[in-house]
């Protein structure tokens, strides 16, 4: 997983809040940190996308102009508009939601391990 910085790129407004690295705001005075994406591995049978990785989730913090500071969580991968913006109670069921299929990935994995077993 990779830290990006915000898009944007111009003279930061002197009312940006501290976590803001947003460059340049284009005339919106909307907010946004440090964000961070998911990029998932390529397929190895090329299937989708020529077999090439692909961004997969995006998030950040943002403040959009007269919204409240939330997490903008985009399963699109790419901040385009198709997230969500969630507070912290939200961020709490995502986290939940994430650790809940970490553990069946882990275990479908070792399913796999014990299946594949001297196969490579
Ligand atoms: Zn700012």
């Amino acid at each position: 997983m990779r830290e990006l910085r915000a898009i944007d790129t111009a003279a930061a407004s002197s009312a940006c809040p501290s976590w803001c690295t947003a460059i340049d705001h284009l005339n919106d005075d909307g907010h946004q940190g440090p964000a961070i994406e998911f990029t998932a591995p390529g397929d190895e049978t090329g299937a989708y996308d020529d077999g090439e990785p692909y961004a997969l989730l995006w998030a950040a913090l943002v403040r959009e102009t007269g919204q409240p500071t939330r997490v903008y969580f985009d399963a699109l991968g790419d901040a385009s508009g198709g997230g969500t913006h969630l507070d912290v109670a939200g961020l709490d069921a995502v986290l939940g939601d994430l650790r809940t299929y970490v553990d069946r990935l882990q275990q479908m994995r070792d399913r796999l391990a014990q299946i594949t077993e001297g196969e490579q």
